[in-house]
């Protein structure tokens, strides 16, 4: 295995932890990239992994990515992740979930975790008997934040795409707009909803085609199959299932004027973000437009450090703040010709002061 500093994603991490607790089984990876803005913040995936130094990779790249989200929120949060690794049979106790919630704890609050795939809101209940430096609890009451973040995410999307069709379309309303939305889950499913009110021109598709036919037929929306939505012709594609579609072939499929989707990670290499600049296609950078999410888990974790709940309506003035960031970084991406995710990386990397 090469070591993690020879890592391509290596990126000057100021702390990368293997937590190894022989009694449970735990082993795990904490990686804090940056603790410039504040307490690095980013979840706990857990994982199997064929190979540790594709843990050790997701660990760095996600953390780097943590921190260039965080910042781009306007989050007083730095960047950082953890990765459990899963055996093959996936096999997770409450002695795992505690070794690693000391773990946590340990770090004093330089690394402040939440769920990512394969961890639950229960899960992170029992980290939280271990340490305070835990986000994504269960709501705490009527109106306030906290819990699922899917709904701020598909919120902040929603404000996004309304910023680009006026940006790249003149108009100030969706109504009449083609937007095509791929995945109808948890943030799918909220921008569907969301768009759909306005009037705009809806359609769908997942891989459950039962969940995108059931929401189509509630939003008198028009589902297509997995295939076919990329290439759909639309104002607006919205990719809001998985990563690295964003590759020479789905490029060239795109039959639309914006993308702009919460799925993570959307370009499959870093120089698809000029392919697409290059059709004329306008981008909302996926961290910038998919910080929602992060936004009300972060808000959250602060307020209890505070010792008070935080509302929806606080959290939301904070999402509202995505489109402006967005229409910064078309601005300036139009007046330097670079392409707008290397925008965003670039004002991402001045703010955690690595500019
Ligand atoms: P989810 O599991 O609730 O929904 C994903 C949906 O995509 C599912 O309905 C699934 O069937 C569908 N899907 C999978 N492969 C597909 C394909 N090839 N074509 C069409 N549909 C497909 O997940 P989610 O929480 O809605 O997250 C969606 C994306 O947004 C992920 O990339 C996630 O990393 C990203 N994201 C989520 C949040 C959040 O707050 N949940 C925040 C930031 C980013």
């Amino acid at each position: 295995m090469t070591a993690f500093w020879a890592e391509p994603d290596y990126d000057a991490h100021e702390l990368v932890q293997v937590v190894h607790d022989r009694a449970s089984g735990l082993t795990a990876i904490i990686a804090v990239h940056s603790t410039h803005c504040g307490p690095s913040a980013g979840g706990t995936r857990f994982w199997h992994y064929n190979d540790p130094a594709a843990a050790m990779r997701d660990c760095l790249r996600l953390s780097r990515g943590m921190s260039y989200k965080n910042a781009m929120a306007g989050l007083p949060m730095g960047g950082g992740k953890a990765v459990i690794l899963a055996d093959e049979q996936r096999i997770k106790t409450p002695e795992m979930l505690a070794a690693f919630g000391d773990a946590v704890e340990a770090l004093g609050g330089r690394y402040v975790t939440a769920e990512d795939v394969g961890i639950t809101e229960a899960d992170m209940v029992a980290v939280a008997q271990r340490t305070a430096h835990v986000s994504g609890l269960p709501v705490a009451g009527e109106g306030s934040a906290g819990g699922d973040p899917g709904p701020f995410t598909a919120y902040g999307i929603y404000l996004g795409i309304k910023a680009a069709v006026r940006h790249k379309l003149g108009k100030d309303s969706l109504a009449g707009v083609h937007v095509a939305v791929q995945g109808t889950g948890s943030v799918g499913g909220g921008v569907a909803r969301l768009v759909a009110r306005d009037g705009a021109n809806l359609m769908l598709a997942d891989i459950n085609a039962d969940r995108a036919a059931a929401l189509a037929a509630e939003l008198g929306a028009v589902a297509v199959s997995t295939d076919a939505i990329m290439a759909t012709p639309c104002d607006v594609f919205s990719p809001n299932a998985l990563g690295a579609i964003l590759d020479d072939a789905g490029i060239a499929a795109l039959d639309c004027a914006i993308v702009a989707g919460g799925a993570n990670n959307q370009l499959a290499k870093p120089q698809h973000g000029a392919v697409l600049a290059a059709r004329g296609i306008l981008y909302a950078p996926d961290y910038v437009i998919n910080a929602g999410g992060i936004i009300s888990v972060a808000t959250e974790y602060l307020a209890r450090r505070e010792g008070r709940n935080v509302d929806v309506a606080e959290v939301n003035a904070l999402v509202e703040k995505i489109p402006g960031r967005l229409e910064s970084i078309w601005q300036e991406s139009e007046a330097s010709g670079v392409s707008a995710d290397v925008v965003a990386d670039r004002m991402a990397q001045k703010l955690i002061g690595r500019g």
